[in-house]
């Protein structure tokens, strides 16, 4: 067959313009087809409108802190919509140093809704594209609860472009998503209700992390609401009802937000016609080297069952790419140990195992825990000062390290070099023989007891 390309990576985002830049980088002839805006779900609608929101709630916190540590901080306001201007000039501009990066690596980028003709042809908008290899890269959309009124509220995605700032909120749902954006919205000011279907968030961390979270999160003001499930919304006049299963009603919302999780964009891409098989969730299934049933077609990022992180549709991606077009015939995404930041109010890193995954695993008698829960430095005068966990998970007679769990303030910073530390298969006596750094929160970690 007579292939336009090497290879078409179809979406451009996280995953897709790594691999992409990756394959031309190595000599490919590199075509990527976006529908909508270049760099994804990350940077138009997720980890960089998010941190920068979570960044300005930190200001907030901060302004706080200083006047406990003797500052006259009188009056502190909040300008939400000169920050969605300034955080949107941002966004357009990595929007254009990514359309550049890929230009300037040698990538046609085809803007355009790609679709399965078969499994060897792409349309995109009527225009035939072959390709002797094919990356899917789709990402993932909002879940919506299929209730009454549902469409009263909003996604995550709608979520970035409100002009204004919700003055009372609730929050349904207990993922990544609920506890980052219902944090930051208490500490710039927002009323926040947080409505869980379980007692408990995060339903996949460990237990000292939930904790803490909880109770923090309760005493910056969020009203936190378990064990409710919303049966329908509706509005009177300028306020939003939600009513729960139960009958109870919660009004005087003006903005109610569904994170109830993500779905991969796997169903409009036609990918029955090519014979691509997915999952029950329809995530694509791939074997470990990101290849689908069909040898010649791939997937990466949001739309397979791994982390939905961008760093791991980043490594996958670059990594199959050096596999087809570097030479490096073995060469894969370990999805063990992946290190993952939660963007809480205090923040939350964590990697490998929680301390029930271990004892579940390896039995209790194999398995030790070291933790310790304390108030940062910090917080010295503080009124309120907020709590700082730290857990260490370790297996067997030389205490190989599983798990490393921290909440506090730097978490979101201290976790990267520790992941290297637990990827290398550190033991507890490599912590114990690293001299701390004084005074910080981290030389916890290398002085527990
Ligand atoms: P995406 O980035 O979603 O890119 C897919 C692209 O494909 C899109 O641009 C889409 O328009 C395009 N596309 C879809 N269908 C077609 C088609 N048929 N034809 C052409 N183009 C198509 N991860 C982190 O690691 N850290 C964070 O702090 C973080 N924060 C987040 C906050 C929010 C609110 C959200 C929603 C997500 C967050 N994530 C975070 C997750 C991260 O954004 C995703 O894991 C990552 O973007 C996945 O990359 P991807 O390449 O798989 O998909
Ligand atoms: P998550 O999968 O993290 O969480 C979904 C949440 O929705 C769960 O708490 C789930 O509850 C709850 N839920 C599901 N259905 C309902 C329902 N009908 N009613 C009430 N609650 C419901 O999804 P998110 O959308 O928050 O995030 C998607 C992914 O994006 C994350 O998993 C993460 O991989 C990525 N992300 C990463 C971030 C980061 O790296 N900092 C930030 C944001 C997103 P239950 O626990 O009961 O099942």
């Amino acid at each position: 067959m007579d292939y336009n390309y090497d290879l078409l990576v179809i979406g451009g985002g996280s995953g897709g313009i790594a691999t992409a830049n990756r394959a031309a980088l190595h000599g490919a002839k590199v075509a990527l087809v976006e529908k909508g805006r270049i760099g994804g779900t990350c940077v138009n609608v997720g980890c960089v409108p998010k941190k920068i929101l979570w960044y300005a709630a930190g200001f907030a916190e901060h302004l706080q802190r200083a006047r406990d540590q003797a500052f006259n901080i009188h009056d502190s306001t909040f300008d939400w919509a000169a920050l969605k201007t300034a955080r949107d000039a941002f966004v357009s501009h990595l929007n254009a140093r990514y359309s550049t990066g890929l230009a300037d690596n040698g990538v046609t980028l085809i803007h355009g809704y790609a679709r399965f003709v078969d499994a060897r042809q792409i349309d995109v908008d009527g225009h035939m594209i072959r390709a002797d290899k094919i990356v899917i890269a789709t990402g993932g959309r909002p879940m919506w609860p299929a209730i009454p009124g549902a469409e009263l509220g909003i996604s995550s995605d709608d979520f970035f472009a409100l002009e204004t700032q919700p003055r009372r909120i609730a929050v349904v749902g207990g993922g990544y998503i609920a506890v980052e954006l219902a944090g930051l919205l208490r500490h710039l000011g927002s009323e926040v209700t947080l409505l869980l279907r379980r007692d408990h968030f995060l339903d996949s961390f460990d237990v000292m992390l939930r904790e803490i979270l909880m109770k923090e999160m309760i005493a910056s003001g969020v009203d936190i609401l378990t064990r409710q499930k919303v049966a329908s919304l509706h509005r009177d006049g300028q306020s939003l009802t939600l009513t729960l299963e139960g009958g109870q009603k919660i009004n005087g919302f003006d903005t109610v937000l569904w994170s109830i999780g993500r779905r991969p964009n796997t169903d409009n891409l036609g990918l029955e016609r090519a014979d691509v098989v997915r999952d029950q969730h329809g995530h694509i299934i791939t074997d470990a080297y990101q290849t689908s049933n069909q040898s010649h077609i791939f997937a990466i990022g949001d739309i397979t069952d791994g982390p939905a992180l961008t760093p791991v549709a980043i490594a996958a991606g670059r990594r199959l790419a050096d596999r087809l077009f570097g030479g490096m015939a073995d060469r894969h995404l370990s999805y063990d140990n992946i290190p993952t930041v939660v963007f809480s109010h205090p923040p939350i890193g964590t990697i490998g195992l929680t301390e029930m995954e271990a004892r579940d695993i390896h039995g209790d008698n194999a398995v030790k825990v070291y933790s310790t829960r304390f108030r940062s430095m910090a917080y010295a005068f503080a009124e309120n000062p907020v709590q700082t966990g730290m857990k260490l998970v370790t297996v067997g007679a030389e205490e190989k390290i599983v798990g490393l769990h921290i909440i506090g303030d730097g978490a979101e910073e201290m976790l990267q070099g520790f992941a290297v530390a637990v990827k290398m298969g550190a033991c507890k006596s490599h912590f114990d023989d690293t001299v701390a750094i004084h005074p910080t929160s981290a030389e916890e970690l290398v002085t527990m007891r």
